[in-house]
């Protein structure tokens, strides 16, 4: 199957009000540009050297997410164009994050990584520092940062119970942080959870982004 169809059979599966973003790690821009013309506009990259190269030579109406471990050093060349930086993990980062975007005049958008996952290498928060980061915010007069919601990934496991209790989990942190920060406030609303082998478990429990790649791209071949 094409890109485009895999993409097409995945839209099917995905109710219209959830965003899909297409992660597209690894991939060469013809791939990408398959996904483009098919009328994907959100992409999804995790290395920074990667994300800055194809928003080079790639369309400019492109929203690009940042989806995994940012170091700060590469904050300021990502800072000008990401749409969203899905995976806020430190306090450090969150500062260099808003100092950048006060550089390009941008409110930045990030969501907060947390973990929910069982395996220890996979970064991320847990509840009390991401509030730490979010009072931070508050006491530093952060203005050049928008926090939308939280980003999280399952344990990869065909033990779909195990799944689906992490999911939750994170859709409960989502709505303590909601009503403990953002009390009759909009703008944090955004749950991205589920991958794909996991997204239709993901949109049941509440997910609003799914972050989808080999479905879309096929396997990835990272010796190459
Ligand atoms: C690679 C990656 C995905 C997509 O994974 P697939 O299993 O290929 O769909 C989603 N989220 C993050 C954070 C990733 O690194």
């Amino acid at each position: 199957m094409s890109v485009k169809e895999n993409l097409a059979s995945i839209l099917q599966t995905i109710p219209s009000h959830i965003k899909l973003v297409a992660v597209s790690k690894t991939m060469p821009n013809a791939a990408i540009m398959e996904a483009y013309d098919a009328g994907q506009r959100h992409f999804g990259e995790n290395k920074a050297q990667e994300i800055i190269r194809k928003q080079q030579e790639l369309p400019s109406d492109i929203q690009w997410h940042f989806i995994g471990h940012l170091q700060t050093n590469k904050v300021k060349f990502i800072a000008p164009f990401v749409g969203l930086i899905e995976s806020v993990d430190s306090l450090k980062l969150l500062r260099e994050i808003n100092k950048q975007g006060e550089k390009v005049e941008r409110i930045v958008p990030c969501l907060l990584q947390f973990h929910i996952a069982e395996e220890e290498t996979k970064f991320g928060l847990d509840l009390s520092e991401a509030k730490e980061l979010l009072n931070a915010i508050e006491k530093e007069k952060m203005q050049n940062i928008h926090i939308k919601g939280v980003m999280g990934m399952a344990t990869f496991t065909e033990n779909e119970d195990q799944v689906r209790k992490e999911f939750k989990q994170l859709r409960k942190y989502f709505e303590i942080i909601k009503d403990e920060h953002f009390h009759g406030k909009d703008g944090f609303n955004e749950i991205s959870m589920g991958m794909s082998g996991d997204y239709l478990i993901a949109i049941e429990e509440g997910s609003t982004i799914v972050r989808i790649g080999s479905s879309i791209f096929g396997e990835r071949n990272y010796t190459k």
